[in-house]
């Protein structure tokens, strides 16, 4: 006879464990769902901190900085360039009205930020560097600024970006561009002005009848075309120079004692009228110079040429020099002449720099381009020069070019 009280407690026993197996199968598949919910979790930050730092990367890696703003005027986002030009280690979180100290910067970027739409702008402001030879302009930074507003994702607040270009160098090159047309204008408006003038005399007031003086005027109009010719000629020397570099250059090995010599040949009749006592001062077995002889001819005699033309007084001591040291060849032009002011030391490699003095006794001197061409000469030959003058006693431009 069947006990129901044992089937009873049987059946319930098995359905008890098949509900605990049930259970603890459900338990399980739980804490694989949620062991495989917590990697993924892991898997997505991982992801995002990475695409983070790419991001991050990426634009640390630009020059230009680039800085996004919200809607509270709040930088949300400094790239390193912008830390390293405002000079702080935190921009990020601090009001962009509070960042900018030079006035003129705030207010390109307000305009920007006010402009609603893509906007750029360019900012000119002083830096704290001193002036040195041809750059006048390296005192001052422009920089483009470029703003736009970020396409806006869903629940996040409108934010603009901003990106900033320094294009001092463009800048400065295309300033020094417009100073060289303006001054070669007037360099070559003034002869013009005075052939024209002694033209107008001669043919308008009558004076061709006057032979003594018509000679007279042709001789100073010869002068003045002279120089018009001698600024074109330099100035085409500098235009050369500056737009092939080395690669302009005929590079071959010379002596510098023959090229010495065939510049004294060449202003021989300058130093026995002044009576000059030129020196030339150069190691036994000469110095043999790998480089374009036409441009060194150039630099030794517009130095030479420099010293006689400023000091036309006689007896002038001079000395032509050079020595070799172990990397590099160094040559030097001295004199004992007026010099040059101390003020004038870094400006006169400046082109159509020229001293102004009360010693400048002929009329017409130079075109102020003879330093500008010898310092072009020598840098493109990889070299340096410089100047030292105490006036009256020791004027000395010293060249040193790699061997
Ligand atoms: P310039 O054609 O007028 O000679 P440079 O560029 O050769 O132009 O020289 C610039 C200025 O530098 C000259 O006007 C002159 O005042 C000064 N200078 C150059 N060399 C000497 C020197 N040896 N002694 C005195 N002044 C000099």
């Amino acid at each position: 006879m069947i006990d129901y009280n044992i089937l009873a407690t049987v059946i319930a026993v098995t359905a008890l464990i098949g509900i605990a197996i049930i259970a603890i199968r459900a338990y399980r598949a739980r804490v694989e769902y949620e062991e495989k919910l917590s990697k993924m979790e892991q898997h997505l930050k991982h992801e995002l901190q990475r695409a983070g730092n790419e991001r991050d990367n990426l634009l640390d890696a630009l020059s230009d900085v680039f800085l996004i703003i919200d809607d509270a005027e709040l930088i949300s986002y400094a790239n390193v360039a912008a830390n390293r030009f405002f000079n702080t280690k935190k921009l990020s979180g601090r009001p962009i009205r509070e960042t900018f100290l030079d006035t003129r910067l705030t207010e390109a970027l307000n305009d920007c930020l006010r402009a609603g739409g893509p906007h750029q702008t360019q900012a000119t402001f002083p830096i704290k560097s001193s002036s040195n030879d041809e750059d006048v302009s390296k005192t001052y930074q422009t920089w483009v600024i470029d703003s736009s507003p970020m396409i806006s994702q869903e629940g996040l607040s409108p934010a603009t970006r901003i990106v900033m270009r320094d294009i001092t160098h463009a800048h400065q090159t295309e300033q020094i561009r417009k100073d060289f047309v303006a001054n070669a204008s007037h360099e070559l408006r003034t002869p013009m002005a005075i052939i024209s003038g002694y033209l107008e005399n001669l043919l308008d007031d009558g004076m061709l009848e006057d032979t003594e003086m018509s000679r007279r005027f042709l001789g100073i109009m010869r002068k003045h075309s002279d120089r018009i010719s001698r600024i074109v000629e330099e100035m085409l020397l500098i235009s050369r120079l500056e737009s092939s570099k080395e690669s302009g250059l005929t590079l071959d090995d010379f002596s510098l004692r023959e090229c010495i010599n065939d510049i004294l040949e060449r202003l021989e009749s300058m130093i026995r009228n002044q009576e000059a006592d030129v020196q030339i001062t150069i190691p036994k077995g000469d110095i043999t110079i790998h480089g374009d002889r036409f441009y060194w001819a150039q630099v030794l005699f517009n130095l030479v040429e420099n010293a006689l033309k400023q000091n036309p007084r006689k007896g002038l001591k001079m000395e032509v020099g050079a020595e070799d040291t172990e990397n590099h060849h160094r040559i030097w032009v001295k004199d004992d002449g007026v010099g040059i002011p101390s003020a004038d030391l870094e400006h006169i490699f400046r082109r159509f720099y020229r001293v102004d003095k009360q010693h400048s006794q002929q009329e017409i001197k130079g075109t102020g381009l003879g330093l500008s061409i010898v310092k072009r000469a020598i840098e493109a030959h990889g070299g340096t020069i410089n100047v030292s003058s105490v006036p009256g006693e020791e004027t000395k431009f010293t060249i040193e070019v790699p061997k």
